[in-house]
């Protein structure tokens, strides 16, 4: 386990999260509870956690983030396996974990 990144919006927190998730990247929420608490204890140990489940994929998790917050202009891909369709930035199905395919 390894924390990827926190932020004081639970939002963008399991936003992170659901991209994360959607590349094949395994992530878990913490602090989801405590934002109530804030004020009482420091942001660091209270703001909302992104947390990466294999410790190895922290270039690619930041890589699928930079990704999302700057859209690669191309093609949407249909995955040749399962026909789901994909955003271009996308290497691989969130579906069934097909690699793309040209
Ligand atoms: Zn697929």
């Amino acid at each position: 386990m390894k924390l990827l990144l926190s932020t004081p919006s639970l939002v963008h927190a399991a936003h992170c999260q659901n991209l994360l998730e959607a590349a094949g990247i395994r992530a878990d929420l913490r602090n989801t509870w405590l934002a109530g608490a804030m004020g009482d204890i420091p942001f660091r140990e209270s703001a909302p956690q992104v947390w990466l489940l294999d410790d190895e994929m922290e270039t690619q998790a930041w890589a699928v983030l930079r990704a999302a917050a700057n859209p690669v202009p191309g093609p949407r891909w249909e995955c040749k396996s399962c026909g789901e369709w994909h955003e271009s930035q996308f290497n691989s199905c969130w579906q069934c974990g097909a690699p793309r395919q040209p």
